[in-house]
């Protein structure tokens, strides 16, 4: 019995690093049936356990193995309307796959993997899976086109709904489409995922802003449910001096031009300065993909952060495939200030050494500086990923509670406003894909008892 996983082919990271196509390339139908005959199908299975949306991952897998993907595929959206992304960026690690029994004594199952070659197949034959039922009457409107907003419109959609999102940005998909890399997360992937949403009836208004000319309250009145999945897009900044330097950035805005403005390609309008070596400053897995995609761009890279190696919190994958395509680690060292010329441009940072001390409530360990360590390193970026937090912009003029930390307070998903519910980093603060989308199913299936079954 093999108790090994079967590798996922990847791009060369020296020919990766020139380009935005995406870095793992998949199962093809023989490496997908080997991994598949490893799963024991147990009858209790844990690993479901560890899905958030509790996707029947030994069902999924015995089709597989039979060869029989249209059921495969069904299976999985049962549960999940967004399989091809959740294949490819879920933290699996912790997730379903740290639960798999095999992973006991040898390496549990590739369920992501799997889950991705499903969905690729799903897309490349035209399966679909869509069991809609006859319109009840009932309109809800959605604020957000994140994977919590994508996942409740898709779930309403199904149970007769007519659901409208706004979406302020000219692109559905939030973080899918503007903050998660091309060479992660294809957006012809997340393209398709939206299209299968408006084929069952979704309307997705872009460019459309709440909160000013249209407010919350108008919604509150127009529709018989709102849903808010607004996400947290808010980028968090150190408040050292020199941070109002030209070339200092957000991880987010530079993702964002990368993304969703195609700031990579030459002819772009709005291209990204052609600097020779940057600094991203954070170690999660926004820092990661910032500090990739500026390698891409053919930049020294390096990713600076406080703790060691083994406190990263980026997954430990996209850490290897940063290791592998060549990212400088500058590791236990903290910006200090950021110098700039005459001209406000950025010519270096005044970094300090820290060193791990005893851990802290939240089970992390503290950091110290190192007295006297201080020293210059030369740059002509600076990118800060150190975490966002909500844009409660959709909010303004509504009396709606937020929480001390400046989330929305809900009850399960229901707001304080009558027959608005909110869900994904909007409520939780800056979480993951799974996360959002188990908030999305939640709210729709709150509204779905509310509405419906109050009737
Ligand atoms: P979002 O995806 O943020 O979507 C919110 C949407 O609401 C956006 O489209 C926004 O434009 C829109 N909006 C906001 N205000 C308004 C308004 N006033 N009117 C209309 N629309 C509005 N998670 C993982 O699981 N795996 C990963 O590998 C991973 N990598 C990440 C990499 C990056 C760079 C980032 C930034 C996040 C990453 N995450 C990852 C986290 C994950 O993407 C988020 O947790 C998830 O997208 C949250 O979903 P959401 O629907 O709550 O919000
Ligand atoms: Fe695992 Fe995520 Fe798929 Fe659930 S959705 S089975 S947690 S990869
Ligand atoms: Fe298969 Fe692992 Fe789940 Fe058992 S726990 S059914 S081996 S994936």
């Amino acid at each position: 019995m093999n108790d090994k996983k079967i590798k996922v082919r990847m791009q060369d990271a020296k020919e990766r690093v020139k380009n935005f196509n995406e870095v793992e390339l998949g199962y093809n139908d023989e490496e997908a049936l080997q991994e598949a005959s490893r799963c024991l199908n147990c009858k209790i299975p844990k690993c479901v356990e560890g899905c958030p949306v509790n996707i029947m991952i030994p069902n999924f897998i015995k089709a597989v193995k039979e060869g029989n993907l249209k059921e495969a595929y069904d299976i999985i959206s049962e549960s999940s309307s967004l399989p091809a992304v959740c294949g490819r960026v879920c933290p699996q690690e912790k997730q379903c796959e740290s639960k798999c029994v095999k992973g006991i004594k040898g390496e549990s199952i590739s369920i992501g993997s799997l889950e991705r070659y499903v969905a690729d197949q799903a897309i490349l034959n035209g399966f679909s899976s869509t069991k809609q039922i006859g319109k009840n009457g009932f309109k809800v409107a959605i604020v957000g086109s994140g994977p919590a907003g994508l996942t409740c419109a898709g779930d309403l959609a199904k149970n007769g709904f007519d659901v409208t999102i706004y979406e302020v940005l000219h692109k559905a998909g939030g973080v899918l489409t503007y903050g998660i890399p091309e060479f992660r997360l294809p957006k012809r992937i997340v393209q398709k995922e939206v299209d299968s949403l408006k084929a069952l009836g979704v309307d997705i208004k872009t460019d459309v802003p709440i909160g000013n000319a249209i407010t919350l309250n108008d919604l509150q009145e127009e529709y018989d449910a709102v849903f808010v999945g607004t996400g947290a897009g808010l980028p968090k900044f150190m408040n050292i001096p020199g941070e109002d330097g030209n070339e200092v950035f957000s991880a987010n805005e530079i993702l964002t031009r990368i993304n969703l403005m195609g700031a990579y390609k030459d002819d772009a309008k709005t291209p990204i300065k052609k600097v020779k070596v940057a600094y991203v400053i954070g170690g999660g897995n926004v820092a990661m993909d910032a500090v990739r995609s500026l390698k891409r761009l053919g930049i020294e890279a390096h990713l600076m952060y406080r703790r060691g190696i083994d406190e990263l919190p980026a997954r430990k994958v996209e850490v290897e495939h940063a290791k592998e395509e060549g990212i400088i680690f500058d590791l236990l060292r903290n910006p200090k200030f950021i110098i700039t010329d005459e001209k406000n441009s950025v010519v270096g940072m005044q970094v300090v050494k820290m060193t791990l001390g005893e851990p802290g409530a939240d089970g992390r360990r503290n950091v110290i500086e190192e007295e006297g360590s201080e020293y210059f390193v030369g740059c002509d970026m600076v990118v800060m990923a150190l975490g966002t937090s909500p844009n409660h912009e959709a909010l303004k003029q509504s009396p709606i509670v937020l929480t001390e930390k400046g989330l929305i307070e809900v009850e399960g998903t229901k707001t304080s406003l009558d027959n608005v519910y909110a869900g994904g980093d909007a409520v939780t603060g800056a979480a993951t894909v799974i996360l959002a989308m188990e908030a999305g199913k939640k709210a729709a299936k709150e509204i779905i008892d509310r509405l419906i079954k109050k009737n």
